[in-house]
Formats: structure tokens, C-alpha cells, sequence
């Protein structure tokens, strides 16, 4: 199997501190990730439960830092946020359709805190 270079991770840009978090996808698009929109998308069964679409979950009185992000295989990022929260794995194709740089934001905004499929 192939995978499309628009679902490979070249690198991830999350410095310390940050609130936003970039990744350099393969086809080379800069995916744009404000940490308040990743943490309310959290996939995991924690915030999300274990089926359905994924729905935006605000987080409240926690501080949207990132501790560390782990590529995992060749197919999801694993974020650790800053308050201990580290079980949602975010595969590529989820990343891609949460995208909110400039390009893919238009088509997005629509569906701004909608559900998103899981991917
Ligand atoms: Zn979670
Ligand atoms: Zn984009």
C-alpha cells in the first residue's frame, strides 16, 4: 500500500510554549493547529466515547500546552498535553481534515466545531 504523500508527516513544528502547532505535510502543505482546536478534538475514547463522529469538546481551565508529540507508525501523531492527557492519536487523515491554515480554512469554516468523520 501506498500512502498518498498529502497524508505524510515531514516534520512537526511544536516549540515549547507554543499555542499553535505546525506540521509540514509530504505533498508540502503547512498544516496550522491552534492547540484549542486539537485538545477539542481530542479522538480518544476519553473525550469522544468509541464510535461516532467526533465532536468539538471546549476545554476548559486546562492549560493547551503541549508536553510531547510522538509520530507513531507511519500513520498518527500522539499528542501529550500538559496536563497529563496523552491517549488521543491523531491519525494523518484526521489531521488533514482539521486543518485551519488559510488554504483549507475557508472550505473548513463552514464546518468549524462541526463533527468530523473518523479518519
Ligand atoms: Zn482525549
Ligand atoms: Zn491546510
Amino acid at each position: 500500500m501506498t500512502i498518498d504523500a498529502k497524508y505524510k508527516c515531514r516534520a512537526v513544528k511544536s516549540p515549547r510554549g507554543a499555542s499553535v502547532t505546525e506540521i509540514e505535510w509530504g505533498d508540502g502543505h503547512t498544516g496550522v493547529y491552534p492547540h484549542e482546536l486539537l485538545r477539542g478534538y481530542c479522538p480518544c475514547a476519553g473525550c469522544q466515547g468509541h464510535s461516532g463522529a467526533i465532536s468539538f469538546v471546549a476545554a476548559q481551565g486546562i492549560a493547551l500546552e503541549l508536553d510531547d508529540v510522538e509520530v507513531v507508525g507511519n500513520y498518527a501523531l500522539a499528542l501529550k498535553w500538559f496536563d497529563g492527557h496523552a491517549s488521543g492519536l491523531y491519525s494523518f487523515k484526521y489531521l488533514r481534515a482539521l486543518c485551519q491554515c488559510d488554504d483549507c480554512e475557508p472550505r473548513s469554516s463552514a464546518a468549524h466545531r462541526d463533527t468530523i468523520p473518523r479518519l
